[in-house]
């Protein structure tokens, strides 16, 4: 045997293998194919040069060994000559994700691979076959492997498919008159599922029968791909069909191009169809322009008016004389946004059509909302816009339409209080806001006890009246930033979006059962009926409307087991009144001596006059960690506890203070009223302490004005009776209090020694709407005055309710409209200017306001 073995041959390998192997390790070493090859126990026994160039890897390195794979990767895994020599070929698919068999070859296998190629630092596709050598008696003896370095051509072609898959614009291969590819462009523009369906498909097959030159599609198809085979390139309108029928127009761009070695055609849609749709309205208005219903205006391609039809005139009030060449910028109104007009033009410029919704201004100069379509007309050669065409209509109706269904959707239509939809989506809301501002929410649940009861007795149609009654008396009890809803039947939901504290809760509850318990007039019959309420408090039992709908009404099925005209918190928030009470009452003990109290003072003027003649002092809490509390979240606590005694003096020494304060600095001429709560009355040393104070400061006859309430007078009248007439010897007025929210009758209030009634705001606050409302207004001054007491109204805050108090001869008036409660100093300042007026005018006897 040769002595000298081929150099990628393993040598001394003639001892274990036979001749026919030599001579294939022989042939294996001269081909030019990367090539190695394993023996049976998967050794390398040759490598050829081929392959070192490929992997870089000697033959030197790897003859003799098992550890070829580090030529190809980076960690151990078999090549496809390892599985075949193990006989491990059912793991091929683990290691190699592109094989198939090899045909003619028995357990040859073909695969496709990337190879990391350690060695070189690049990776490579290869594509591999491998097969077995047998001996005589069918032995596996060796296995060759063969490489191929495929990389350039994958990647290339990966950078094609990429291109084509990629591309936003539709594109098709054409082979032999049949799209064999296409992109997803494709596919989603004409609504296909997958592009399976699309391929190996005629064009016509994917067109309408005919093109609306009046060919049929497939003859036109073929005649269009034939002049791109040509030509090399060629470009037409076509109009296509959609998966759903519907049919679109395409620009087709056909280039002849070389696909490995056959000639295929590339094709390129580009959707047109807006443009066609444009152009198609163009036409339609051209022809239907006199005789249409429609308003139609033509401008020049400098946006002036060159004509207009009928329709326009009688929309518009506008003839043609009146505005031929102007712009149609006259017939906007300013209502129309200008960003409106920017849209408009970016659309026309972009797809020479606009439509959408303006505010266009009539001759006679009133606004319409309108509906409107305005299209380019474009020049065939330039493309430059040569005209516009607008077309309008009055969608007035049409919104007040929308907006009366808007409402319907939102609102109850008996009450026309707020429904549960939109109920849920206020809550949700104000959920929102009171998180991020870190307060509470209190959401009410009524429902009316025994409804049905006068349902049934009173008919549907009372029934319904009380329950409209019982919406307005909801909606006065809180503010305009509460939300009042009517779940349905005799179930309403009152959410207090702006809770300065959960004791509120509670203050709102009770005014809610004093007013829906005073009597009804239904069918003319009074009607008592009473509520059941329960009451829930975000955060306490829970952060979404959902949740807290279902506590306040469990709440609320807790009030009716009570015996009903109730209300009930739900247990959570049972839990976080007390505890915010309990942390409000062990604050309030302090709060005298830390000077957390201020009076701020609201004038009260005369009504005839305007001229301020009085003030009422109102106690504010400035709290050290809740800001400045209002009297209904501590005056309550106050007066339970006891706390309200030393309160109700400093307030009365403060107040009392600051006006003869004013009186050193010349602003006189006015009365100074304070609240007095119904546990101050009933202390036996009020009278003493009055008169203490009116001396220590110097204040005598008429400069004390003491404000109680009807249910404080009534809770003990016989003691209130010479309380008040002793007061009244020291010169002090004494006035009743939110007059009409008892239950008192003035009959008996003429009992009580006072001079002055304060007409509830809750009766000033709709005296311009509710007739009730006004007729009780005008009937309380004139009473009152036949009794011989002077009226005081309170919370007036426009000028129609002043104008009507003015009528009714109410003396005095009170109300934002004539000052907000403020600090004494801001008055001070206030009055003071006034008081030195530039050119001393008539010298005001009491300080003015506004
Ligand atoms: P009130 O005696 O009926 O006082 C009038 C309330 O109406 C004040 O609320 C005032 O800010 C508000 N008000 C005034 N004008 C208008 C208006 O045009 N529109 C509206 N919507 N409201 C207006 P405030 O200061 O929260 O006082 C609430 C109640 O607290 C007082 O009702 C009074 O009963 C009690 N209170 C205030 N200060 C004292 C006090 O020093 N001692 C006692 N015992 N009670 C006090
Ligand atoms: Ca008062
Ligand atoms: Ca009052």
């Amino acid at each position: 045997m040769s002595g000298v073995a081929p150099p990628g041959t393993l040598q001394g390998i003639d001892a274990s293998v036979g001749h026919d192997l030599r001579f294939t390790l022989d042939v294996v070493n001269q081909l030019v194919v990367p090539t190695f090859v394993l023996d049976a126990t998967g050794r390398v026994v040759a490598w050829n040069a081929a392959c070192e160039r490929l992997t870089g890897m000697p033959a030197g390195s790897v003859l003799g060994t098992r550890e070829h794979w580090r030529a190809f990767y980076g960690i151990e895994r078999p090549c496809l000559a390892d599985l075949i020599v193990n006989d491990r070929l059912d793991e091929i698919g683990d290691h190699y994700p592109v094989w198939h068999r090899s045909e003619g070859v028995d357990c040859g296998v073909h695969a496709e691979n990337w190879c990391v190629m350690p060695l070189l630092g690049s990776r490579l596709f290869v594509e591999i076959d491998a097969s077995p050598i047998l001996d005589a008696d069918g032995r596996l003896v060796a296995v060759v492997e063969t490489l191929r370095d495929m990389t350039q051509r994958v990647t290339a072609e990966n950078r094609l498919r990429a291109m084509f898959d990629r591309s936003p614009d539709p594109v098709w291969i054409i082979e032999g008159g049949r799209f064999v590819e296409c992109n997803d462009a494709a596919v989603k523009l004409l609504r296909y599922e997958n592009k399976q369906e699309l391929l190996d498909t005629h064009p016509s097959q994917l067109s309408p029968p005919v093109q609306p030159d009046g060919e049929d599609s497939y003859t036109k198809a073929e005649r269009m791909m034939q002049l791109a085979m040509e030509a090399g390139m060629h470009r037409f309108e076509w109009v296509h069909t959609r998966a759903d029928a519907t049919t679109f127009t395409a620009e087709v761009t056909l280039s002849l191009i070389e696909l490995v070695g056959r000639q295929a055609i590339y094709c390129a849609w580009r959707d047109i169809s807006d443009r066609k749709n444009a152009e198609e309205a163009v036409r339609l208005y051209a022809r239907a322009f006199e005789n249409s219903g429609e308003a139609i205006l033509v401008t020049d391609r400098h946006k002036r008016i060159v004509t207009l039809n009928r329709a326009f005139t009688r929309l518009t009030g506008y003839t043609l004389a009146e505005v031929q060449g102007e712009y149609p910028t006259i017939l906007t109104s300013p209502r129309t946004l200008p960003a409106t007009f920017q849209a408009m033009w970016a659309s026309l410029k972009a797809s020479g059509y606009w439509q959408g919704e303006l505010w266009d201004r009539r001759r006679d100069g009133s606004d319409y909302p309108c509906w409107g379509a305005v299209s380019a007309i474009c020049n065939e050669g330039s493309g430059e816009p040569t005209y516009y065409v607008a077309s309008f209509s009055d969608v007035s109706e049409r919104k007040a339409a929308e907006a009366r269904i808007d409402h319907l959707a939102h609102h109850d239509n008996l009450t026309g209080l707020y429904n549960r939809y939109s109920l849920e989506s206020r809550l949700a809301q104000s959920l929102l806001e009171a998180k991020r501002e870190r307060r509470s929410v209190a959401v009410i649940f009524i429902d009316l006890d025994r409804f049905k009861v006068i349902n049934d007795t009173l008919g549907h149609h009372a029934g319904d009246q009380l329950l409209c009654d019982v919406g307005r008396r909801l909606v006065k009890c809180v503010r305009e930033s509460d939300v009042v809803a009517r779940l349905g039947g005799d179930e309403f939901i009152v959410v207090l979006t702006r809770l300065a504290g959960e004791k509120d809760a509670a203050l709102v509850a009770a005014n809610l059962l004093r007013t829906l318990g005073s009597p009804y007039e239904l069918a003319g019959k009074v009607v008592h009926s009473t509520p059941s309420i329960g009451i829930s408090l975000y955060p306490h039992d829970g952060a979404d409307p959902e949740t807290l709908l279902k506590h306040a009404d469990a709440a609320m099925y807790h009030a009716k087991e009570r015996g009903r005209n109730n209300f009930q918190f739900s247990n959570a928030a049972m839990m976080a009144v007390a505890s915010e009470r309990m942390e409000l009452e062990s604050d309030l003990r302090g709060a005298l001596i830390a000077r957390q109290y201020e009076l701020h003072y609201q004038p009260q003027v005369c009504a005839v006059t305007e001229r301020v003649v009085g003030v009422e002092a109102l106690i504010r809490w400035r709290h050290p960690r809740r800001g400045l509390l209002f009297p209904v979240s501590f005056i309550p606590i106050a007066e339970e506890t006891g706390a309200i005694e030393a309160i109700g003096h400093w307030v009365m020494d403060e107040a009392c203070r600051q006006l003869a304060e004013w009186r050193t600095h010349g602003i006189d001429g006015l009365r100074m009223a304070i609240n007095l709560s119904s546990r101050q009355l009933r202390s036996p040393d009020l009278v003493d302490r009055v008169r203490a104070t009116l001396r220590q400061y110097g204040l005598g006859d008429g400069d004390l004005e003491l404000e109680i309430t009807e249910s404080a007078a009534m809770a003990d009248p016989a003691r209130a009776i010479d309380q008040l007439k002793a007061l009244r010897e020291l010169g002090v007025s004494l006035a009743i209090d939110d007059f009409g929210t008892g239950y008192s009758s003035l009959a008996y209030l003429k009992l009580l020694p006072i001079q002055i009634l304060k007409l509830d705001r809750g009766f000033v606050r709709d005296l311009e709407t509710d007739e009730n409302d006004a007729a009780i207004s005008a009937a309380t001054v004139a009473l009152a005055h036949s009794l011989g007491l002077k009226v005081v109204a309170e919370g007036v805050e426009t000028e129609g309710q002043s104008r009507f108090l003015r009528a009714h001869k109410c003396d005095v008036l009170q109300g934002y409209r004539y000052g907000r409660p403020a600090p004494a100093s801001d008055w001070s300042e206030c009055w003071k200017a006034e008081r030195e007026p530039p050119e001393s005018a008539d010298p005001a006897p009491g300080p003015m306001i506004r």
